[in-house]
């Protein structure tokens, strides 16, 4: 179907920036440059000076910088790791493929990880802790931190969804043992296939990982330290991520621009709560933008039926899927987010008219009764 206003627009993002992309691919083919050469490392080092950490390691998803960050973190069985219940499975599974238990946490208000369910679910057995920035928002990292220093947890940040987004200045990733990025392709720094990588003031944990992702050896003496992973982010896809990243601080305001738009035309609606919370030092980057709404599974067929599309993440909590073994939990701010979120459309593409449709859209189904 052909939507008037689309959730994302890669054609329209490619066009964009064309020939900057053009030219790059060409450059980097004609070199042969295909594994491990200096556009990867410049992407690393660019990125690891925007986030504001030391190191940054590589990856081919989010997921192997979650899954690597767990286990050079030294994570594995009888260890009890927090984590969100709300939020994308690779958090969890990341945990759970390393041998450790996953330990779900509800979701407050504001659909980040609620730090009092995760001091009512401490054990002698937690180790650690995955605050999860949901959606371009921090997690309360005042109290996460502090958590983590009272029982002595690691913090592995999953900024996934977080990149560029700030808690008192400082950015997502850099605040924990681990940051943790997906440049999947419709992440706000996407590249054209799966990438990720992890951020680290750590010097041991980025030798790890840029071991572990080639197989655990040392490029440089041979020496297979670990049995590793296959895990590295392509030279080519690090060579777009580098020019899309110098694009992004524009991009990220865009997005603000965006959600302000949304909150100016949707916020007097009582049937609406929007993703705009109280100011407490927190700068979000609205990867996505995530409404709750009243009569929700009507709203979303009436803007796809209208020509907006939409996305609902996630109907159905993440423990009731039994092939993940997750048990049975009983978190009830988490459920309640499940029952009445959706996503609106939120790319730096979108114009001020395809938002202002969504907004008289949106409008015109509450009118309606
Ligand atoms: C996208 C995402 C991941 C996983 O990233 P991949 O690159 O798809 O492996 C992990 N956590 C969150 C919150 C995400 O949104």
């Amino acid at each position: 179907m052909g939507y008037r206003v689309r959730f994302v627009e890669p054609d329209v993002a490619y066009r964009r920036i064309k020939d900057e992309v053009d030219r790059t691919l060409q450059d980097v083919l004609a070199r042969g440059d295909l594994v491990a050469r200096r556009d990867l490392a410049d992407f690393e080092r660019h990125l690891a000076d925007y986030v504001g950490t030391k190191y940054a390691v590589g990856l081919n998803s989010g997921f192997h910088a979650l899954h690597l960050a767990c286990l050079g973190a030294g994570l594995g069985p009888g260890d009890e790791v927090l984590v969100p219940a709300h939020t994308f499975v690779a958090s969890i599974s990341a945990i759970a493929l390393a041998g450790a238990t996953p330990v779900l946490v509800d979701a407050g208000e504001d659909m980040e990880m609620d730090v009092d369910s995760c001091r009512r679910k401490l054990s002698p057995r937690t180790r650690a802790v995955m605050p999860v920035h949901l959606n371009g928002r921090l997690c309360d990292m005042e109290r996460a931190l502090r958590l983590a220093e009272d029982h002595q947890l690691t913090v592995i940040e999953d900024a996934a969804q977080a990149l560029g987004a700030r808690w008192r200045g400082r950015m997502a990733g850099s605040l924990g043992f681990a940051g943790c990025f997906s440049f999947y392709p419709f992440k706000a720094l996407g590249a054209y296939g799966d990438a990720g990588a992890l951020t680290t003031n750590d010097e041991a944990l980025a030798t790890y990982a840029t071991r572990m992702r080639y197989n655990g050896e040392d490029r440089v003496t041979g020496e297979y330290h670990y049995h590793g992973h296959t895990c590295l982010l392509d030279n080519l896809q690090a060579a777009i991520l580098d020019l899309k990243l110098r694009h992004f601080p524009a991009w990220l305001v865009r997005r603000r621009a965006v959600a302000e738009r949304y909150r100016a035309g949707l916020g007097d609606l009582p049937e609406l709560r929007l993703p705009h919370f109280t100011d407490d030092g927190r700068e979000d980057s609205f990867q996505n933008y995530v409404v709750r709404a009243r009569r929700c599974d009507e709203l979303v067929d009436h803007l796809k039926r209208s020509g907006v599309e939409v996305l609902v993440q996630w109907r159905k909590p993440v423990w009731r899927h039994e092939g993940l073994k997750l048990g049975e939990h009983d978190l009830p701010g988490t459920e309640a987010i499940c029952h009445d979120v959706v996503s609106l459309p939120m790319n730096p593409e979108l114009s001020d008219e395809s938002v202002d449709y969504v907004i008289t859209t949106v409008r015109e189904f509450y009118r309606g009764g």
